[in-house]
């Protein structure tokens, strides 16, 4: 498996490991967009959440949430994001967490910054949506 975050798992390439558990581990980003820019991934390779266990799911968010007051107590505030798919902006295939040090003035904003405009929906549509949605 050509892999890097499994390469990183099998250290077969550098990384700056931060803390391990039986089925996720975390470490610091290799091109941080903040100091303190930390990655938790599934030891087994997955490319999206729903394609994990809710045993490896689980691990992995309780690793994110030792993590995160780490990260938290750098600057105060955290971004937490998971680029789910590709055309949601994953590079690298292997599910990762990103936990991303926030501050007032990074000038990067908030998530609805990401997209042009908000959309309007008709009735019609939220309703199709709830329908298709809901669990
Ligand atoms: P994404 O765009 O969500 O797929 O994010 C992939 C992340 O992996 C980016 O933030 C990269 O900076 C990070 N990254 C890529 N290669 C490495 C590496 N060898 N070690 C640590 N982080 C890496
Ligand atoms: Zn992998």
């Amino acid at each position: 498996m050509d892999c890097i975050f499994c390469k990183i798992i099998l250290r077969e390439i550098p990384a700056k490991i931060l803390s391990e558990s039986s089925n996720s581990i975390s470490f610091l980003d290799a091109f941080p967009l903040a100091k303190g820019h930390v990655l938790v991934i599934p030891k087994n390779h997955h490319q999206k959440i729903q394609d994990m266990s809710k045993e490896e799911n689980a691990d992995l968010f309780s690793l994110v949430h030792q993590m995160i007051s780490k990260v938290d107590s750098l600057y105060g505030s955290t971004l937490l994001a998971v680029h789910n798919g590709k055309d949601a902006g994953q590079e690298v295939p292997h599910v990762h967490v990103h936990l991303v040090p926030r501050r007032n003035d990074d000038s990067a904003g908030a998530i609805h910054n990401m997209f042009n405009s908000s959309l309007k929906l008709s009735e019609s549509d939220i309703e199709e949506l709830y329908d298709k949605l809901k669990i």
